[in-house]
């Protein structure tokens, strides 16, 4: 059974630490600056076996347990496979980390070790019939909820310009839930430049 588009390695994914990347096919949104494409339109090409006996071989490398998985993709909450990836990364005490868009929660609690949530309003091309601004919201802060309980996590929010009229309305509405500085500097901004224009 093929189960993700690819795999990757390297010191970017989770903060401070050596990783695994493991890159899900598909995305519930179709970002018009998305650099990933390719995996967001392909189809899974990795067997579940051969990610399997990749991951083990690195504990056996490193001699530990405790190896770090980052998810990403694409979206990977939305992929068939991911309770079963994840599942064999808990049962393997692989370490856990995820990127997402934030719009579906992880049916499985506290399992995070790190969570980078990039918030990312449609694009043009995602009519807004698909996902009206209330259900929209509502869904990424029971996803802040959700990720905040995750030792490390960071919230980064992604402003698409083909659809500015959410934007101002997205941040009002989570804005008081965030408490990075960077990211309320860039709402100021934003806000300056809508006010300006
Ligand atoms: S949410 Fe991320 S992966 Fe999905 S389309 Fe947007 S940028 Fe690409």
């Amino acid at each position: 059974m093929k189960v993700i588009y690819g795999v990757d390695n390297g010191f970017l994914d989770f903060p401070g630490q050596y990783s695994i990347t493991l890159f899900f096919s598909g995305c519930n949104l179709r970002c018009s600056y998305c650099y990933n494409l390719e995996v967001v339109d392909g189809e899974p090409v990795i067997e579940f076996e051969s990610l399997q006996s990749y991951l083990l071989g690195f504990q056996d490398v490193f001699k530990k347990k405790s190896i770090y998985v980052t998810l990403s993709g694409g979206e990977p909450t939305i992929s068939p496979y991911f309770n079963m990836v994840v599942d064999f990364l808990k049962q393997n005490k692989f370490i856990i980390g995820m990127h997402t868009n934030g719009l579906v929660l992880p049916k499985m609690k506290n399992i995070f070790k790190s969570v980078i949530l990039s918030v990312k309003t449609p694009s043009d091309n995602i009519p807004s019939k698909l996902i009206d601004i209330d259900s929209y919201c509502d869904r990424l802060l029971k996803s802040i909820d959700y990720y905040n309980k995750s030792p490390y996590k960071e919230l980064r929010y992604v402003n698409i310009l083909d659809q500015k009229e959410w934007v101002g309305d997205v941040l009002s509405r989570i804005g008081d839930r965030l408490d990075q500085s960077w990211l309320v500097k860039k709402v100021e901004n934003f806000l300056g430049e809508k006010n300006e224009s």
